[in-house]
C-alpha cells in the first residue's frame, strides 16, 4: 500500500468518526425536543385542572349564597306572621321578591358554571389521555435515543483504535500534514484530481502540479485550498 492508499483508509475513519461524534451531540437535543413538547401538553393539562378547580370553588359560592337567601325568605316569611299592619305586610311582601329575584339569578349563574365545569371536564379528560399517551412515547423515544447513542459510542471508539493502528503505519510527516489540514478543512484532506480540478475546491490546477499528484511518492497541494491531492487509478 502507498501512504496515499494508507491515508486514505484513514481518511474514511476519521469521517465516518466525524459524522458519528455529530449524531452523538444531536441526540440530548432531540430528547430535549420530545421533553419540551410534553412539558408544553401538561401545562395545558394543569391549566385546565386550575380552572376547573376554580370553577367549582364558584359552584360552591353560588350553592352557599342561594342557601343563605333561602334562609332569609324564611325569616321574611316568619316575620311576615307578627306584623300588624297590610302596608307592613305587603312591604315584607316585596322584600321576598326581590329576594327571590337574586335566588333565581344566582341559580342561573349556577347552570352556567355547571355547563362550564362539564366543558373543562371533557378538555380534562382529553388532555389527560393526550399527556399519558405522549408520555409512553416519549419515553420509548428517549430509550430509543439512549440506546443508539450507546451503539454510536462503543463504534466510535472502535474506529478511533483501528485508526490508531492505521495511524502507526503511516509515514509521520505525512500523517501530520493530512491531521492538520482534515482539522482546518472539516471534511476532506485527501482528494483527487478530477477532469484537471481539485476533488475539494473544484479550481483547475496548474498542469505541473497534475504531474506532481500522479507521484504517490510526493505530497502535492492543491494551490488554492491546501488539500493534498492524488491522482485517482
Ligand atoms: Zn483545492
Amino acid at each position: 500500500m502507498t501512504t496515499i492508499e494508507k491515508l486514505l483508509v484513514l481518511q474514511e475513519r476519521d469521517r465516518r468518526i466525524k459524522d458519528l461524534t455529530r449524531d452523538t451531540h444531536q441526540i440530548p437535543a432531540r430528547k430535549k425536543l420530545s421533553e419540551a413538547a410534553l412539558i408544553e401538553h401538561k401545562t395545558a393539562l394543569d391549566d385546565a385542572q386550575e380552572a376547573l378547580k376554580r370553577t367549582s370553588a364558584a359552584i360552591k359560592g353560588v350553592e352557599l349564597e342561594i342557601e343563605t337567601q333561602r334562609q332569609r325568605i324564611g325569616k321574611l316569611r316568619t316575620q311576615q306572621n307578627t306584623v300588624r299592619t297590610n302596608d307592613d305586610y305587603r312591604a315584607l311582601e316585596r322584600e321576598i321578591a326581590t329576594v327571590e329575584k337574586t335566588i333565581r339569578d344566582e341559580e342561573d349563574k349556577e347552570i352556567a358554571l355547571m355547563e362550564e365545569a362539564e366543558g373543562l371536564r371533557t378538555n380534562i379528560a382529553l388532555l389527560d389521555k393526550r399527556h399519558s399517551e405522549e408520555q409512553k412515547s416519549v419515553e420509548a423515544d428517549t430509550q430509543a435515543l439512549d440506546q443508539r447513542l450507546g451503539a454510536i459510542k462503543e463504534e466510535i471508539s472502535r474506529l478511533k483504535a483501528e485508526r490508531m493502528e492505521l495511524a502507526k503505519a503511516i509515514d509521520p510527516e505525512w500523517l501530520s500534514r493530512y491531521e492538520r489540514i482534515f482539522k482546518h478543512m472539516g471534511d476532506f484532506a485527501l482528494v483527487p484530481v478530477e477532469s484537471g480540478s481539485c476533488g475539494g475546491c473544484h479550481m483547475k490546477i496548474a498542469p505541473q502540479l497534475i504531474q506532481d499528484a500522479k507521484r504517490s511518492d510526493h505530497m502535492t497541494n492543491c494551490s488554492f485550498c491546501g488539500r493534498l491531492l492524488y491522482w485517482r487509478i
